[in-house]
């Protein structure tokens, strides 16, 4: 391969909206076979909203208690990157003029969830995964029925009780459906990879046509994920947005970080989509096998 044609490559790679790292990038994009995607924020638009709160104990005090909880769960979520975060930081001020209260030890697990003190309060918002059989009843039903419909659930506790459940909601992108059946006729298998539960993946999954879902996952499972699919011989790519994913992106032989998510998982990337759209990954690969078919 010529160095100047690969130039070209990278340089028509920047028209389109597409960052390259390297013009090495070129030649590994024409070599996979597999085509991992993320979930939220790279599938789905990533901008969330709050469908609900759900409280544990519903009184005549109901509406104040659901105001509590979601404004506590916010103090902690504005320090937050993650989508979850902003569409509870949102939800919060829709629905209560009050400002925040302040945090101190805020802390975030990727891929788990958030903990900080407010007002002496330890307060966390986190994944359901870990403490399901722990909750009251009226939070289990809440997370049982945003799995059935799609939709996200977190848990708001206090001091290590459950008090609330907060669920959230998110819509496909829409071009995601159209950018992965393109992929099909590539030639590329398209693998659904996220955090969320298994209810929610399924139904995006379902939506834009993807057969292969691996749901519920830890950040360090998504870099186990691909490392399982090139040891089963298969050359990945994994397309994310996230601090969670960056590890993937990382151990993928081509990721593709999408240009309106974190630093983090562009600074992991082979390679950048600045739009964050599924279709300009598309005309990526194309691109570079058309500009490699050209030297060969
Ligand atoms: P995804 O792969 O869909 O981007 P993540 O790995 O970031 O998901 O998160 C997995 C799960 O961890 C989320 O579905 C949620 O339950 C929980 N979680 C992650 N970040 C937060 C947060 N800031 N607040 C509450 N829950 C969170
Ligand atoms: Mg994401």
């Amino acid at each position: 391969a010529t160095p100047t044609a690969l130039m070209v490559g990278t340089g028509r790679g920047a028209q389109l909206g597409v960052l390259v790292k390297g013009p090495e990038v070129l030649e590994t994009t024409r070599r996979v076979d597999t085509i991992v995607l993320d979930k939220t924020g790279t599938v789905t638009t990533g901008e969330m909203t709050v469908e609900s709160v759900t409280v544990a104990d519903g009184d005549a005090g109901e509406q104040l208690c659901r105001d509590r909880v979601l404004i506590a769960a916010a103090a902690v979520e504005a320090g937050s990157e993650h989508p979850i975060g902003t569409a509870i930081v949102v939800g919060a001020a829709q629905r209560s003029s009050a400002p925040l209260p302040p945090v101190s030890g805020f802390r975030a697990s990727e891929g788990s969830g958030v903990v900080g003190l407010v007002d002496g309060v330890r307060v966390e918002v986190t994944s359901p995964r870990r403490l399901e059989d722990a909750l009251p009843e009226r939070l289990s039903r809440a997370v049982d029925g945003a799995h059935r419909t799609g939709s996200t659930a977190v848990v708001v506790s206090f001091d290590g009780r459950a008090v609330g459940v907060v669920v959230v909601g998110d819509r496909i992108k829409p071009s995601s459906a159209a950018a992965i059946a393109e992929f099909r006729r590539m030639g590329l298998t398209p693998v659904l990879l996220t955090g969320d539960n298994a209810g929610a993946a399924g139904h995006v999954a379902r939506a834009v046509g993807i057969d292969r879902v691996i749901a519920e996952v830890s950040p360090a499972d998504k870099v186990s994920a691909i490392e399982d699919l090139q040891s089963q011989g298969h050359s990945v790519a994994m397309a994310g947005d996230g601090i969670n994913d960056a590890g993937a992106l990382a151990q993928a032989d081509l990721g593709l970080a999408m240009g309106t998510g974190t630093d983090v998982a562009i600074q992991a990337s082979d390679l950048t989509v600045v739009s964050g759209d599924l279709w300009a990954v598309v005309d990526a690969i194309r691109l570079a096998r058309r500009t490699l078919a050209t030297i060969k």
